[in-house]
């Protein structure tokens, strides 16, 4: 999608911080990250959010919860990590576009870090 924010990312139309690509997958680190390590984990298919994952496109999420330990490990986020994805205005969603926010690299609180 030519004006979604993460699909500019993902085509280097604005520029990001990358951990992670594959064909599939693209990660890279949160612009205001709310823990010492925050990563967000994007399909390089456009994907509105939670509410865009159906039974034609699920696989791409599938692979992301694959890839997700790859770069917990890379990151050495050995004491553990939290994964979480905003779906909606309720949950504070921002960007229109699936994404597994990566938090750890402290003890998290019951907040989202
Ligand atoms: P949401 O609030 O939708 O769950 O998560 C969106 C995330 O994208 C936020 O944590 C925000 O800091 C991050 N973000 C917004 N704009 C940019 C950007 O231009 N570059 C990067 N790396 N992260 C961004
Ligand atoms: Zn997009």
């Amino acid at each position: 999608m030519s004006d979604c924010l993460f699909c500019k990312i993902i085509s280097g139309e604005i520029p990001s911080n990358k951990v992670y690509e594959d064909e599939t997958v693209y990660a890279f680190r949160d612009i205001a990250p709310q823990a010492p390590t925050h990563i967000l984990v994007i399909p390089k298919e456009h994907i509105s959010g939670c509410n865009g994952v159906t039974v034609d496109n699920s696989a791409v999420v599938a692979h992301i919860f694959a890839v997700i330990p790859q770069i917990a490990q890379a990151e050495g986020l050995t004491g553990g990590y939290r994964v979480v994805s905003n779906c909606g205005p309720d949950a504070g969603q921002t960007v229109p576009h699936l994404h597994f926010h990566i938090l750890g690299g402290k003890q998290l609180t019951l907040e989202m870090a």
